[in-house]
């Protein structure tokens, strides 16, 4: 007989290799003597493997990564896993239960990492987060939406120069893959201080749900495990295309205000100076033509229609070899569309 796989002790509480549970890591107690903790599903599968850890809501509003963990936590895939998985679907929970993005002391949970235990709120948590979560990990997934008002195209990004990032973030497939700078005190540059891989998944909008985001976030949560050997199901297939890759992003802003009409969405196409959207006055007497001002691919969009000056309308994407790259993302798009997840246990 083989020996057993030793349990694995988060908080205090252990679980055996072959099961899964969930575990509340206290984080406080809110004014009115609520305790306020950090849920966390484990799943410590028999066989050896890395520890990951995906996680959703850092920023509270940030509903649609809850939704992309509930479904990999129910994939049938999950019941025999090599190494474990430590699955956070709400990170902030003060944001989360006000609809917010910030903690109520109006920080930035992404901008608090490392964070200390003798710091603000934000400060508190992220370092909780850190040192049970992140730290006894080997990868991870951080899973955002667009802001308030706003929707994404669904991507992943990754910072520069870092060749094993590649290969995961090729694995998951989602239809872009933006390699831009990291930030101080974001979650995935603490992570990569630590030498913990890390992958941050964008897609949708802020207290909403995006069909084709939540796909793109389930699929490719689970074709990365499945390329670390954590899983094996035959129903989990490589995409067959190459996703799209981009170095340098803007955004272009309103340049006025009025009523903002769109012509474009997340994941079209816009050659430079094409007519994206025109921003009215409300009584129509007065037009104001919006162009693209480069060429690529709009990664990101507002989805409101009132606007000020200076506001973000769109956010392109530089790519080379556009016209291969809209024949590419067209693919990974509609095999997301037309993915069925056999293995799911419910009908959606
Ligand atoms: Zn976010």
């Amino acid at each position: 007989m083989s020996p057993t796989r030793a349990a694995f002790e988060l908080g205090g509480t252990e679980t055996k290799a072959g099961t899964r549970q969930s575990v509340d890591l206290p984080v406080s107690i809110l004014s009115n003597h609520i305790p306020v903790s950090l849920p966390v599903q484990v799943i410590h599968g028999r066989k050896d493997g890395p520890v990951m850890f995906i996680s959703a809501a850092v920023h509270g509003d940030e509903v649609l990564g809850v939704e992309i963990i509930r479904r990999v936590l129910r994939h049938k895939a999950l019941r025999s896993i090599a190494g474990t998985l430590l699955a956070v679907p709400i990170v902030n929970a003060y944001g989360f239960i006000n609809h917010n993005r910030y903690l109520p002391d109006r920080r930035d949970l992404n901008r608090s990492f490392p964070g200390s235990d003798q710091g603000s709120l934000a400060s508190l948590l992220a370092d909780i987060f850190m040192r049970e979560i992140v730290l006894r990990s080997d990868i991870g997934i951080d899973l955002h939406t667009a802001a308030l008002h706003r929707t994404n195209l669904p991507q992943i990004r990754i910072s520069p120069g870092q060749p094993k990032l590649r290969e995961l973030a090729d694995a998951f497939a989602a239809p872009v893959i933006m390699v831009s700078s990291l930030r101080d005190g974001s979650l995935r540059k603490t992570a990569l201080d630590n030498e913990v891989e890390m992958l941050l998944f964008e897609g949708g909008e802020a207290l909403r749900f995006d069909e084709l985001a939540i796909r793109a976030g389930v699929i490719g949560t689970l074709r990365v495990m499945k390329h670390l050997g954590m899983l094996s199901s035959k129903s989990i297939k490589p995409t067959r295309t190459r996703p799209v890759y981009s170095h340098e992003s803007h955004w272009l802003r309103a340049p006025k205000g009025g009523i903002f009409r769109a012509f474009r969405a997340a994941g079209d196409f816009v050659g430079q100076d094409d007519l994206i959207g025109i921003i009215s006055d409300p009584f129509g007497d007065i037009d104001t033509e919006v162009r693209a001002r480069i060429g690529g691919v709009i990664i990101g969009r507002t989805n409101l229609p009132a606007v000020n000056r200076g506001d973000a309308l769109y956010h392109v994407a530089i790519i080379d070899s556009p016209q291969a790259a809209e024949r590419r993302l067209d693919l990974i798009t509609g095999e997301l569309e037309a993915a069925v997840l056999p293995d799911e246990d419910e009908i959606l």
